[in-house]
């Protein structure tokens, strides 16, 4: 027995996952697609996006953010967990990897869930606080580059409610911020939990999940 958290065995993750993950026949098929893909450490975790799956349903979440889409297995476990009125603002740069996700969407039926905006997402999201929609949106994930993260973070506190919740992936970057920092990428995921650790703005949970996932709820 431990009160920390289990140092997983390949054993041990196993048994989480076939124990635990229920997947829509679109998202196995999709990250079996996307297992080949060079940069295919780039996807959530299936036992990840179930657990984010799981957020969006405790908050009620109609209106959501992906900043980071890769393949769009999280965009696709996000809008299955959403209402059918739900919708996602999915941001990414890539035609090429995102058409990869979309037969998926659609085989899932989720695809009218998803507005993919192409184009750098401090441009989308920053329209969309002139457009007046700061202060409606529920849940926000953020997953792309590294040196972007405060950015996206800055408007997307601004665009969440009261109440509302970002999740940032990799901000614990396989352990590397724990020691000092050797490449921009790992000084920013620094500085980002050291500013997050004092941000009075939010209610903060770093958690072990995947390359780690915090969590910070709008105050
Ligand atoms: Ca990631």
């Amino acid at each position: 027995m431990s009160n920390r958290t289990l140092n997983l065995t390949e054993t041990v993750y196993q048994y989480i996952l076939d124990h635990s993950i229920r997947e829509h026949p679109a998202q196995t098929a999709l990250r079996a697609v996307t297992s080949t893909h060079r940069y295919a450490g780039m996807q959530i975790s299936p036992e990840q996006g179930q657990f984010m799956a799981m957020l969006v349903k405790l908050l009620g979440a109609r209106r959501t953010i992906e900043v980071g889409v890769f393949t769009g297995y999280s965009a696709l476990t996000v809008a299955l967990a959403l209402p059918e009125d739900g919708r996602l603002l999915a941001c990414d740069i890539s035609d090429e990897y995102t058409q990869i996700g979309k037969p998926f969407w659609e085989q899932a039926r989720v695809a009218h869930k998803i507005e993919l905006q192409l184009a750098p997402a401090l441009i989308t999201l920053d329209a969309r606080i002139a457009a007046g929609e700061a202060g409606q949106y529920d849940f926000a994930f953020i997953d792309a580059d590294k040196c972007g993260y405060d950015g996206y973070y800055e408007r997307c506190l601004r665009l969440l409610k009261p109440g509302g919740l970002i999740a940032i992936d990799n901000t614990l970057w396989s352990g590397e911020v724990a020691a000092p920092p050797t490449n921009n990428d790992t000084a920013a995921l620094q500085a980002l939990n050291i500013k997050l650790h004092g941000d009075e703005r939010i209610d903060l949970s770093l958690l072990p999940i995947g390359d780690g996932l915090t969590l910070a709820r709008k105050r």
